[in-house]
């Protein structure tokens, strides 16, 4: 998603300057050209507003017939300057702008190349034209930053397409390519070559074309069928559970036919209002910063520089192996799998082709490039000979020390000197593996998630003695091969793992005192968690926990007498709940029983137990883990932690994470409520962590922190 790959520049970076600075005037005949220029993105601060008012009027005056707006760099614009948001608001505002556009006696071309988003869409939408490059991308994201268009696209865009095609577009918050904006009637002409000469040589060719306004045209919204809009509606929210914002989309663009033009923007900028003061705004909006700011590395020296990387081997072609070594195909970047057997490589890269044709069938992927994929991905036997041809190695065998140091020690004669040997171990320290090898400065854990073709989130793990440019070349190849890393420090369970770790024994003990499997699963789903934590158990498999539950020499009668039962979750058909042939989740009366004997048994009392506590008892372990986690320095800052949450645990971003819900509390109520349930539940783990005392009792939050942290 676009939103996602554009930077946002913040008030204070940027030198103070004239408006004409931000917004540059040329002449050019009869027709003038406005160049908005505000690195990296063009958002609409208030210096090019007013450089827009100024050059419109400038042009105005110097008779020009028709103006061309265009952006100088990467992109037409990104769209509002959110960092302006909530301080008071600076004139001219984009309503004004859009007002002079309008009222403009000739015509306004917005000529559009990279992305056209958000405010910047609107822009564009209020211009007389828009002509944009081949390669183009038109949207508006807003959605995704928990608020609706505030600047008339939610009436304008549905006047152009029609109000079906408009929801679809603004509910989603995708970007639509410029082929398919021309085809619905958002772009009215695609330019190859230079844009600028291009949109200049338009506009003269269609100066005595009279165009009519967005605001004045009704042809596409009239006899729109209230019932078959509600029907598209009713589509696409299924997808956005729990979220406010998608419905005050569609409210809004379904004011854009049952109302006149300026009641409509009225509707829209009350909608815009209530959203971007919520709660869910502020979260989204924290997470969208959060996303930059986890690149930015704290004490990273500036010259800290990756090491080249064109071929990547990967050990092991299992479950992850074989998820790596796609994500680097799909990106384009040549990778070996190197397996113990000649089956194992056959099976682990017949997976990763299988995977691929499933996309293949379902038209997302062209059959073009998956072949091109399939060439990019080989595999070999030949453990030492492949390595010594990589440039970085990302280890995936199977989770034992024992096995690690032995590859490692393996790979370290193997692979040529200066080459980083990234281990994807999810729970094993980062220092004893590269204590295995004579090279620890470039060795680093490269911590991915299931399936790891698709999950975003990649902890990278920090050894000891990691280096900064082996830091550095696990963070830029991450991001080359689509991911977010976020640089975390060696310990059990890194951040992600080791938090949610910390949640189970609360599980165990509500399933004890009172709940059933169902139970727990709807209040996580109701919070917006992708799957609830019993559904998540019975996904992974519930032997591998009982395994780990073994070796550790600890007990979870409940969860133990759900395994002794053979039930290992989805793979036997049978665990926390049962499944049907099409794997939909069922409610066994069994796992009554079971629970209800163990509770029995240890003679629990078992009560009802409120929504609010399941909330609570689940989430407050994983704050004060993460408390933990920030007080020894595992993660840098509680963004990160909240970041990880979203992009690798299924967390809605609308929520913010784990750290943003504990501030959204307060950190008093959030000890005082962990005093409470260490008692009440005889656990250790929820005493609260003297961090959040020290922050509960110095009126701070974790926000503050990730403040300080950064300055
Ligand atoms: P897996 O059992 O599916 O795959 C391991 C593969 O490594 C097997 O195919 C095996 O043949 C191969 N292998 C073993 N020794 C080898 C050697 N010396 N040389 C080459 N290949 C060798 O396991 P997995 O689930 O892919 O896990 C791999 C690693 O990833 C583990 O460290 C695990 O903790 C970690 N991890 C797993 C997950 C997950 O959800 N499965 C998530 C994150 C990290």
């Amino acid at each position: 998603p676009i939103g996602r790959t554009a930077t946002i520049s913040f008030e204070g970076e940027t030198p103070v300057a004239q408006d004409a600075d931000f917004v540059q005037h040329e002449a050019k005949g009869e027709v003038h050209v406005l160049r908005l220029a505000n690195p990296p993105v063009n958002t609409l601060r208030t210096e090019i507003r007013a450089g827009l008012m100024n050059g419109l009027n400038k042009a105005k005056a110097a008779g020009a017939k028709a103006v061309v707006l265009i952006g100088s760099g990467r992109m037409f614009s990104a769209g509002a300057e959110m960092t302006e948001f909530g301080k008071p608001r600076q004139p001219p505002s984009l309503t004004e702008v859009f007002d002079a556009i309008e009222g403009y006696p000739g015509i306004v071309v917005a000529a559009i190349h990279g992305s056209a988003l958000g405010g910047g869409l609107e822009l564009a939408l209020a211009c007389h034209a828009r002509v944009a490059g081949a390669g183009a991308q038109v949207g508006l994201p807003e959605v995704k930053r928990g608020f609706v268009p505030g600047a008339g696209g939610t009436q304008r865009l549905p006047r152009m397409i029609g109000a079906e095609e408009a929801a679809k577009i603004i509910v989603s918050g995708d970007p639509v390519p410029a082929v398919k904006a021309q085809k619905l009637g958002i772009i009215d002409a695609v330019i190859d070559g230079d844009l600028e000469e291009g949109a200049v040589a338009w506009a003269k060719a269609n100066l005595s074309k009279t165009f009519t306004l967005a605001r004045n045209r009704t042809d596409k919204i009239e006899g729109q069928d209230p019932a078959a809009y509600d029907a598209v509606i009713a589509g696409l929210l299924r997808r956005t559970r729990g979220q406010e914002s998608p419905k005050g989309c569609a409210e809004a663009v379904r004011a854009a036919f049952t109302m006149p033009f300026e009641e409509g923007l009225a509707k829209e900028r009350e909608l815009f209002q209530s959203l971007v003061s919520g709660e869910q705004s502020k979260a989204l909006r924290h997470i969208f910063f959060g996303e930059r700011e986890v690149l930015r590395i704290p004490g990273q020296p500036a010259d800290a520089k990756s090491l080249p990387v064109e071929r990547l081997v990967v050990i092991g072609g299992g479950t992850m192996g074989g998820g790596i070594a796609m994500s680097a195909a799909n990106n384009g970047v040549p990778v070996t799998i190197v397996e113990t057997s000649e089956e194992a490589l056959k099976k682990g890269l017949a997976r990763c082709h299988a995977n691929w044709e499933r996309t293949v069938s379902t038209g997302r992927l062209s059959q073009e490039e998956y072949e091109k994929r399939k060439a990019l991905l080989t595999g070999s036997t030949d453990f030492e000979g492949t390595v010594a041809k990589a440039d970085l190695v990302i280890e995936a065998v199977f989770e034992n020390m024992d096995v690690k140091k032995e590859v490692f020690a393996r790979l370290d004669k193997a692979a040529r000197p200066g080459v980083p040997l990234a281990s994807n171990t999810s729970t094993l320290s980062i220092d004893e593996i590269a204590s295995a090898t004579q090279r620890p400065e470039l060795v680093v854990g490269m911590h991915f998630f299931s399936p790891a073709n698709v999950m975003r989130l990649l902890e990278n793990v920090r050894g000891a003695k990691s280096s900064w440019a082996t830091i550095a070349t696990a963070t830029e190849f991450g991001k080359r091969i689509g991911k977010l890393p976020v640089l975390v420090g060696n310990c059990d369970g890194f951040v992600g793992n080791r938090m949610t770790g910390k949640r189970t024994p609360q599980v165990e003990k509500l399933l004890l005192e009172g709940c059933l499997p169902q139970d727990i699963d709807k209040v996580m789903e109701g919070y917006g968690m992708a799957m609830g934590p019993l559904a998540t158990g019975d996904l992974a498999g519930l032997d591998i926990g009982a395994a780990v539950r073994k070796a550790r020499g600890t007990v979870a009668p409940v969860a133990d007498a759900i395994v002794a039962q053979g039930r290992f979750g989805q793979k036997t058909g049978k665990g926390w709940y049962m499944y049907d042939e099409k794997r939909t989740r069922l409610v066994d009366p069994e796992v009554e029983k079971i629970i209800l004997d163990v509770a029995e048994k240890m003679q629990v009392r078992r009560r009802k137990i409120s929504d609010e506590e399941i909330l609570e008892r689940l989430l407050l372990p994983m704050v004060n883990e993460g408390a933990r986690i920030l007080e020894e320095g595992v993660a840098y800052r509680p963004i990160d932690i909240d970041v990880i949450f979203i992009n690798g645990f299924g967390w809605p971003a609308f929520r913010g994470g784990p750290m943003f819900w504990a501030d959204s509390i307060g950190l008093k109520a959030v000890r005082d409520k962990l005093a409470h349930y260490a008692e009440l539940t005889n656990d250790a783990n929820l005493k609260p962590a003297a961090l959040i005392e020290k922050l509960a009792a110095e009126g701070g939050s974790f926000a503050g922190m990730s403040a300080k942290a950064n300055a």
